[in-house]
């Protein structure tokens, strides 16, 4: 994380109390850092510190008369994480007599190996620059290494104890949309390493040509749930595209049963499981196009055998055949660990153990903000990664 003025991270040692700072002598110490300068004339400046008084006065305690550190925060709350800005802001209750917090950042939980910032008078903050969370392994579903946002809860006796703590990922855009349009590098689900297809992945971005009017033709055996969320997963993909593609979504009159291509369509479709295995070679379903490089700009989802609570399969599906998208993936150490609330599964990504992609059927908020960062660059399909280079979207 880098510094600024305003949202510091300092060293423990950094972080002073209310007695130390103000001190009753009006003089700031010379030792104090810029941090605590700011921090003095906040506490200083207030009616309730008794250190605006005379030289020589007895200091007073800013909330009366105190007789211990305060109690541990027990409800940090992680939300709003942008990986396109590397924010997040963290919220809890006030702890009685509080009167103020540090923010712990750190590899584990109680840790605060990547910084702590102090604030005073508030119970939010938002935290940036928020360092990476690597996926240490892509194999087993692209899991992360989480960071820990801890809030301790201070005043002028002494510091409490850590209390729970809560999860943070913090994804890398570049490697998002090199998953996403160029189905490369370690955002790819599975990613196999040096000397795999994701390793290179494509040299063109695949997809409809701007200006294409794209119809999703839904057939009529999707459940009502599912075609709300097709729906609104399309909705966002309109907002993403920036007017360079516009998708619309239409019933279709019935179910065809077979892989059907038409200019400017994609078929949503399902079939048997047994059809859907011998088509796709999988148990779910799988698209064909759109294809820039050959010009075929139509394509096909095959779907069947799912429940029809589950949202996820025609969705994913739809991305791919209307965003031309590869797939993509991040997600937390444990997810069934509740220290996650916040985050939002992959559209994209595959299901693992029936969490979090089926329960939604729309994208991510992360996905999104990848998608319309190539889009409003004026890039799309047919698209060289080079121009996704210059551009900075993706690394080199
Ligand atoms: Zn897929």
């Amino acid at each position: 994380m880098t510094q600024s003025a305003s949202d510091r991270l300092s060293l423990p040692s950094e972080i002073a109390t209310a007695e130390q700072i103000c001190g009753c002598s009006g003089v700031v110490q010379s030792t104090m850092r810029i941090s605590n300068v700011a921090l003095a004339l906040i506490l200083c400046g207030s009616s309730l510190v008794g250190c605006g008084g005379s030289k020589g006065e007895t200091p007073t305690s800013p909330t009366g008369p105190q007789t211990g550190a305060p109690a541990a925060s027990t409800s940090v709350r992680v939300s709003e994480v942008s990986f396109q800005d590397r924010t997040a802001a963290i919220t809890w209750a006030p702890v009685a007599a509080a009167t103020g917090y540090d923010i712990l950042l750190g590899t584990s939980r109680g840790a605060r190996d990547l910084g702590v910032v102090s604030v005073e008078g508030t119970t939010t903050h938002t935290l940036r620059d928020i360092p990476l969370t690597p996926i240490v392994n892509p194999v087993a579903g692209n899991v992360a290494r989480a960071h820990w946002v801890t809030v301790l809860a201070r005043n002028g006796v002494g510091v409490s104890a850590n209390g729970p703590s809560a999860g943070l990922l913090m994804g890398d855009m570049k490697g998002i949309v090199d998953a996403l349009f160029f189905y490369r590098g370690e955002y790819v689900p599975g990613y196999r390493g040096a000397g795999s297809f994701e390793a290179v992945g494509r040299p063109v971005a695949h997809g409809w040509p701007r200006g294409t009017q794209v119809r999703l033709r839904v057939a009529s055996t999707f459940s009502s749930a599912q075609k709300n969320a097709i729906r609104m997963a399309m909705d966002q993909l309109n907002d993403a595209f920036s007017g360079a593609l516009r998708v619309s979504v239409e019933d279709h009159e019935a179910d065809l049963g077979v892989m059907r291509f038409e200019k400017g369509s994609v078929f949503l479709v399902q079939v048997s499981p047994a059809e859907v295995l011998r088509i796709c070679g999988g148990p779910t379903g799988c698209m064909v196009g759109p294809n820039v490089a050959s010009e075929v700009a139509s394509g096909v989802v095959i779907e069947g055998g799912t429940s029809p609570t589950n949202l996820y399969p025609p969705s994913h599906e739809a991305g791919h055949g209307v965003g031309g998208l590869g797939h993509v993936q991040i997600r937390p150490p444990d997810q069934r660990d509740d220290s996650f609330p916040w985050f939002h599964f992959a559209l994209m990504g595959k299901a693992y153990e029936g969490y979090g992609n089926g329960v939604f059927g729309v994208f991510a908020p992360w996905e999104l903000d990848a998608i319309r960062a190539v889009y409003s660059a004026g890039l799309g399909a047919g698209s060289p990664r080079s121009e996704f280079v210059a551009r900075g979207l993706v690394n080199p």
